[in-house]
């Protein structure tokens, strides 16, 4: 270490606040960590529902030191990316879109990344230690780690918590071999209260502390691959990309500050967009307006599903001509959620040919009698 350099943890929080991190906090690679437990539970019931990446890295994602031996502290950031404005007003305008704030922006992964390349560059070479980077990588271990070293608690919803931040802070670590000091954790600070859990609109919490992934919102819109199941799409509502219900409603935001960060806050174009004009993305209009965004992950088809529910959802028959357009595309899970829009709509299904059994189902007269 350059002699210059007495008090490492200070110079650390410098260099990352000049990142734009507004919490650094530190935590040893070998604190006692609540994830394996958690994430047990987790997998054991089956809660991940095809998210099957998680159970196959079960044992890297829990134990920091099985994902590298020689760490000894980790260096847990938080980078705030409060919204602006009450991200469920949009739930009141059934013609526009939800898109879950924390894709409002340049994809966050991009973003940290660059970040924390350069920040755990600095590390290295200020502290001649090595250093290793993880960019929501380990999802679950993060979490905990963030609140071995206080930068908040698991709260009641599962996510992190923070007393300045609120629910709004994306996470990530530096792992090194430098032995800091470990910062004191946090304590939980739910108390009694349970709104997250109440604001569910999918009943996605069997108890607190516990979220079932197969019912939440975020999991059926982002990472589900197939037709999303008929008893979760009233309830989704306009919510067409994650959704922010239990993160917003949480009390702790009154001391959430805005974001700060350009790349990441909201662009104006997908804040609150039009179901109509997103319902007319081809691939390569999809592919252009989402080019930096995370949206881009799920694909065209993915999307156009979740707007399909939507405008079945908006009560707006006007809009019942774009399903009847889309039950000619190309993709069985577009063409399936049309025939479901318009039977919510209450619009008459035009005789058609189809092939798919998936499709063939939605159509089926029993199926369409109990749309909602
Ligand atoms: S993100 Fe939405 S659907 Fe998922 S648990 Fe929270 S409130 Fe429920
Ligand atoms: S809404 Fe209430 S119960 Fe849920 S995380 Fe926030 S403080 Fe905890």
């Amino acid at each position: 270490m350059p002699s210059s350099i007495s008090d490492p943890k200070s110079a650390i929080r410098a260099r990352a606040g000049a990142e734009g991190f507004g919490m650094v906090r530190f935590a040893r690679a070998a604190a006692p960590l609540r994830a394996p437990e958690r994430l047990g539970a987790f997998l054991a019931d089956g809660r991940h529902g095809t998210m099957d990446w998680l159970a196959r890295d079960a044992a890297r994602r829990a134990y920091p030191d099985v994902l590298w031996p020689a760490a000894k502290s980790v260096v847990v950031l938080g980078l705030n990316y409060g919204p602006h404005g009450d991200p469920l007003d949009v739930l009141a305008r059934p013609d526009l879109g939800a898109i879950s704030v924390y894709a409002q922006g340049d994809d966050y992964h991009d973003v940290i990344k660059a970040k924390l390349k350069r920040l755990a560059g600095g590390i290295a070479k200020d502290f001649a230690c090595e250093v290793k980077v993880f960019v929501d990588t380990a999802p679950v271990m993060e979490k905990s780690l963030a609140e071995a070293a206080g930068v908040g608690w698991q709260g009641k919803h599962t996510n992190l918590v923070s007393r300045e931040f609120g629910s709004w802070l994306f996470l990530a670590s530096i792992f090194t071999s430098l032995d800091l000091a470990p910062d004191d954790a946090e304590a939980d600070h739910c108390g009694q209260c349970r709104r997250c859990l109440d604001a569910c609109p999918t009943d996605a919490f069997p108890a607190p502390y516990q979220l079932d992934a197969r019912r939440c919102i975020s999991y059926l819109t982002i990472e589900h691959k197939g037709h999303i199941p008929r008893e979760f799409r009233a309830a989704i509502g306009n919510r067409i990309y994650g959704c922010d219900d239990c993160l917003a409603v949480c009390p702790w935001n009154k001391f959430a500050q805005a974001g700060r960060e350009q790349l990441l806050s909201a662009r104006t174009e997908l804040t609150a967009p039009s179901l109509r004009e997103l319902a007319r993305l081809d691939d390569a209009a999809f592919r252009a307006l989402f080019r930096k965004s995370p949206v881009k992950r799920i694909g065209r088809d993915r999307f156009v599903r979740n707007v399909l529910i939507a405008i079945g959802n908006s009560g707006n028959a006007a809009l019942g001509e774009e399903a009847l357009r889309l039950l000619d595309d190309g993709s069985p899970l577009v063409r399936a959620m049309a025939v479901w829009a318009l039977g919510r709509l209450g619009i008459a299904l035009p005789q058609r040919a189809e092939s798919d059994p998936d499709v063939r189902s939605e159509m089926m007269p029993t199926d369409r009698s109990a749309v909602a």
